[in-house]
């Protein structure tokens, strides 16, 4: 019985190890998709976020006007 007990708290004792850990990379692996990917515009080369970037033919633009001035 207290072998049962021995293996109970060490297999639990495992598992608190284990999602402490697992939770450490889960933390940091949530600050590289807070800082977005930035892009430079095809045209100033001002750096914006990709998700805000503007796709052309020829590459991604910061704004319309510039991917207009780029690709007429
Ligand atoms: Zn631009």
């Amino acid at each position: 019985m207290k072998l049962l007990l021995v293996l109970a708290v060490v297999a639990a004792a495992l598992w608190l190890w284990r999602s402490g850990r697992s939770s450490v990379p889960a933390r940091s692996a949530v600050a590289p998709t807070q800082a977005q990917d930035m892009i430079a515009c095809g045209l100033c080369q001002v750096h914006v976020p990709a998700a805000e970037a503007i796709a052309g033919k020829r590459g991604r633009y910061c704004c319309t006007q510039h991917r207009q001035q780029a690709e007429p």
